[in-house]
Order: C-alpha cells, then sequence, then structure tokens
C-alpha cells in the first residue's frame, strides 16, 4: 500500500503549553512536554490529531465526529461511521465496539526554527538536520556552507566560529532572512531552547477569585517559533469524502488550530499556531 506525504510548516503565534500533567521540574510546576533524549519540546501528534480532528469536524458540520465522543447514559459512540464521513474516514472512528483506523497519520510536530536574541537582533536557531526540512531540495545536496565564519552572542552566551551560510540557498519561509539563521549542533540547540522558554507566573481563579496560595509557573514554548509537521495518508491528498478533499480537512482543522488553539491554558489566548507553508 502506498503512503502519501504532506509537509507543514507552522508557526506559534502566542506561546504554546503542551503540559506533561501535572509534573513538577524544578521552580516549574505546570512543564512541558519534551523528546526523551534531546529533551526538546514538541507537539505531539496525538494532541494535533486531536485537534485537528474537533475543529475540521465543526467547520464540515460534523460537529458530533469530532470528540472523543461517547454517550455516556448509553454507552453508546456517537460517531457516524459514514464511508462519506471526511471526519470519520480520515480520523477513525469507533462503532458498535469495533475501532477503524483513519486513513490519517499525524507525526508529532517538532521545532525547526527557535528565536534568540542576539547581539545582531533576533535570530532563530536550528540544527542541520532541521534546516534541510526548511529549504528547497534543490540546495539540499550541495555544501550549504560557505568559507566565513561568523561570532554570535546568543543570550549573553558568546558562541565563537558559527559556519556562515551559503547566500543562494532559498528558505521556504518568507519572513526569515537567511543571515537570521543559527546552526547549531542538536546539544546546543537543545541547551538553548530550554534556556529560553517562557517560566511564567499565573494566578489560579475560581469564579475569577484568586484562590489562597494560587500563584503557579509554567513553562511555554514563545510565539514565533516554527515547528515541522509531517502528515502521511493511506489515500491521495485529493481524494474526496462527501465534498471534501483530504488536505482541505486537514486545512479547515488549521484554521480551527490558528483560531482557537491547541494544548493548555487556550483560554488565556494561549496555543495559537498559523500555517506557514505545505508542500
Ligand atoms: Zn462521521
Amino acid at each position: 500500500m502506498s503512503i502519501y506525504k504532506k509537509e507543514y510548516i507552522l508557526k506559534s503565534i502566542n506561546p504554546i503549553h503542551i503540559g506533561t500533567g501535572g509534573v513538577r521540574l524544578g521552580r516549574v510546576d505546570n512543564t512541558i512536554i519534551r523528546k526523551v533524549h534531546s529533551e526538546i519540546p514538541y507537539i505531539p501528534g496525538t494532541a494535533l490529531s486531536g485537534a485537528l480532528r474537533g475543529y475540521s469536524a465543526i467547520k464540515v458540520e460534523k460537529a458530533s465526529c469530532g470528540g472523543a465522543n461517547i454517550d455516556k447514559e448509553n454507552y453508546k459512540s456517537l460517531y457516524c461511521g459514514h464511508d462519506d464521513c471526511p471526519i470519520c474516514q480520515n480520523f477513525g472512528y469507533t462503532l458498535y465496539g469495533k475501532s477503524k483506523q483513519g486513513n490519517l497519520k499525524i507525526n508529532d510536530a517538532e521545532i525547526i526554527l527557535f528565536p534568540v536574541k542576539t547581539n545582531y537582533g533576533i535570530m532563530y536557531i536550528t540544527t542541520i538536520e532541521m534546516f534541510y526540512k526548511v529549504i528547497d531540495k534543490e540546495n539540499s545536496k550541495d555544501d550549504i556552507f560557505s568559507e566565513k565564519m561568523r561570532n554570535i552572542l546568543i543570550d549573553n552566551i558568546y558562541i565563537k566560529d558559527i559556519k556562515v551560510l551559503k547566500e543562494d540557498i532559498n528558505i521556504k519561509i518568507s519572513d526569515i532572512a537567511l543571515e537570521q539563521i543559527i546552526i547549531l549542533d542538536e546539544k546546543m540547540f537543545s541547551y538553548f531552547i530550554n534556556k529560553m522558554l517562557e517560566v511564567r507566573t499565573s494566578v489560579s481563579l475560581e469564579n475569577h477569585i484568586a484562590i489562597d496560595g494560587a500563584l503557579f509557573t509554567y513553562e511555554a514554548i514563545p510565539e514565533n517559533t516554527y515547528f515541522y509537521l509531517e502528515i502521511n495518508s493511506k489515500m491521495p491528498f485529493d481524494k474526496k469524502y462527501s465534498k471534501f478533499e483530504i488536505s482541505d480537512v486537514i486545512n479547515r482543522g488549521f484554521e480551527g488550530i490558528k483560531e482557537f488553539g491547541i494544548g493548555g491554558m487556550t483560554t488565556r489566548g494561549f496555543g495559537s499556531l498559523e500555517l506557514v507553508s505545505e508542500v
């Protein structure tokens, strides 16, 4: 069976908090989820899949196929399971105790460009592996570095001999200049991301009244962070269910993620991601 693939680049337009569920780390009460080995934060595919499904279902007027829908009183699934349902077919469903996998496999969204403060203003750190995902494919086989080196002060840490990229590389993101990109090894990349995650303090409210001992700290991935996401499909992306192509169903889900957010604290204006590029 063939597997079709689409690559998306998403940008956070406000902070993103995908929590670990009450794990406390040092001084932070609400930590975010990280990859086990690299300790780099990411957005799990399961969270994306749930959000894409839920928002898309509303936009294609199949709201009852959107959530984890069990009618608790009757122990009955509310998914329609129809052959032409764009939500059930793409995201899967459970009906009469039987589960059917959807067409789509939503992978984890990984950070490809992370904003840092430097002596040259805002720049973006990445790794060589991640950088290949934001440039046009023709560039990827060539050597991408020029002979030049530069020294940059990132968040008050002086990094010497950073390789400069060749000038003719085309990046898929129009609002970032090539000179703003700093390629680091994975350890340094992880180090700076973890150093610069926004840690904020907030207050728990009950009916708009702060409760005693209510101050808490939490981490969030800052705005203007770019993520790479690969979505796989068992069917070609232009296949239609009812009148909706698969890629259209995904894009309607992304509209919802931009509008309403993903993860925690969306009621405080968190979690919005914008679709920047799609291949
Ligand atoms: Zn359905």
